[in-house]
């Protein structure tokens, strides 16, 4: 099976012409042909996956009918599945199994979605790369030099490489819209709340959702709408206004569209390459009668301070769970205190170390004000500049990322230039925004996204809106080249 779409593998599974069992089967095979040089996922269990198939099977033939009923998913390593591990990207949990299904995995899985695999990804979902993993970085299938993006790098990679038309990442600060911009897969970080996060590992609990990443804005929507929904097991998750839409996604009205362009992000350091096709992008919505408007944003020089201070505290307060008392590994020792510092010290890769280290500083007595308290101000500030800006216009472009994917090793030794590749997705995150990353054309041979940012809980015409392009462009169907 090479890429396809959710929507045409459902009607084929509907009309009886494919089965879940030979779908499922397929995406094996190809994964066990192109992991050698991918490495996009972590975990595969022919018997889970097939059980699933069958039981999909079963139901298909019973006449039963849902958004996923016999569709291949890949989960990222930081989601719970029952039975399987949840490795996180790093040794400090080798040995864990999840004892239960994430909120977002059961709802799939009772919609008959059959998982083939646990996708690579980040250490504890730090990074812009894929680079970050106790297992070795995933590999970019446009040029397997190249990184894929982070921190969901397996989860867009397998979508990316056909192993199944999506896939569940999750989005801190930009995690499933940069390795989406990176690899030509449409992802969305939705408005924070409208996916629970109960069972999926924190990191920066204030910003992480999780976010489907696939083929099109379509079959995004199909997926969203399995998931979305207010969970008793999350206090934080909001209900999604709009979500009997999505079933059946229809394009947005382009006429009058106010697209806000916000000056701050089209400034120096973006590719030439990168700009002239988001240009090109932006030309073709205003074709269609979409009105194009300078806004700014000024408190967007701040932003990755602020994020990187936030997500820094969050982290080090999040991960002092893993202590060798609990979950996965344990380091030998005669006293508690040198287990849990041999077995933090051991498991952690250097990025989870860097962070812990930077947040607990943050939040340390005399600091706490100068950098955790006054990283909260920044944010207010920008939350408050999107307001702003959608007084005056619908929806916001801009880019996802200033270049396409870097050569792998590039940016490993420099934690500020990795840093650096989130300067355009972190804002809509500190605001607690709806986000939504595409395909918008090619800059030498690699694929460059566009990124769409709404007003809270604007998802579905967010979508909407990635339809209407979509329909008219087809840079999301271009797939890289991998059968040779
Ligand atoms: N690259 C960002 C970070 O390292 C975002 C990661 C994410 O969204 N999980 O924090």
């Amino acid at each position: 099976m090479g890429p396809s779409s959710l929507a045409d593998l459902r009607d084929g599974l509907e009309a009886g012409d494919l089965s879940a069992t030979f779908l499922a089967l397929g995406c094996l095979d190809r994964m066990a042909g192109l992991e050698p040089r991918l490495n996009a996922t972590v975990f595969q269990d022919s018997g889970l996956t097939l059980a699933a198939a069958r039981a999909a099977d079963a139901r298909l033939t019973r006449g039963e009918r849902t958004p996923v009923l016999g569709i291949p998913m890949v989960l990222k390593d930081n989601l719970h599945w029952k039975g399987a591990p949840v490795g996180n990207g790093s040794r400090i949990q080798r040995g864990y199994r999840a004892p239960y299904d994430a909120t977002v995995v059961r709802r799939l899985l009772e919609a008959g979605a059959v998982p083939v695999a646990k996708a690579n990804m980040d250490e504890f979902a730090m990074g812009s790369s894929g680079e970050h993993s106790a297992s070795g970085p995933a590999r970019n299938p446009w040029d397997t030099t190249r990184v894929p993006g982070g921190s969901s790098s397996g989860s867009v990679v397998s979508v990316a490489a056909g192993y199944a038309p999506f896939a569940l990442g999750t989005d801190t600060g930009g995690s499933v819209r940069l390795p989406g911009s990176f690899c030509n897969v449409t992802a969305l970080r939705p408005t924070y709340g409208v996916l629970s996060r109960y069972g999926v590992t924190a990191m920066a609990s204030s910003l992480d959702i999780v976010g489907p990443v696939a083929g099109s804005a379509r079959d995004l929507a199909a997926v969203l709408s399995v998931m979305a929904g207010p969970d008793p097991l999350d206090a934080t998750s909001v209900d999604l206004p709009g979500r009997e839409r999505l079933g059946d996604l229809r394009p947005r009205a382009l006429k009058g569209l106010r697209v806000g362009l916000p000056r701050e992000y089209f400034g120096e350091g973006i590719d030439a390459g990168v700009r002239d096709v988001l240009e090109t992008a932006l030309r073709d919505l205003e074709a269609q009668g979409a009105e194009l408007v300078e806004v700014s944003l000024p408190h967007t020089p701040f932003a990755i301070d602020t994020y990187y201070l936030i997500n820094t505290s969050e982290v080090s307060s999040n991960l002092s769970r893993f202590d060798g008392v609990r979950y996965g590994a344990r380091a030998a020792s005669d006293t508690l205190d040198g287990m849990i510092a041999g077995t933090r010290d051991a498991g952690f890769g250097m990025e989870a170390k860097r962070r812990i280290l930077l947040g607990a500083f943050c939040l340390s007595k005399g600091y706490y004000e100068a950098f955790y308290l006054k990283a909260q101000k920044a944010r207010t500030l920008i939350t408050r500049d999107f307001a702003a800006a959608f007084g005056k216009v619908d929806v916001l472009a801009t880019p996802v990322s200033p270049t396409t994917a870097f050569p792998l090793g590039e940016r490993t030794g420099d934690p500020l230039a990795m840093y650096l590749s989130d300067v355009f997705t972190v804002t809509p995150a500190l605001a607690a925004l709806p986000a939504l990353s595409m395909p918008a054309g090619f800059a030498s041979g690699l694929p460059v996204g566009l990124q769409l940012i709404g007003p809270s809980l604007s998802d579905v015409p967010l979508l909407e809106l990635a339809h209407a392009y979509q329909r008219i462009t087809k840079h999301h169907t271009e797939a890289p080249r991998l059968d040779s």
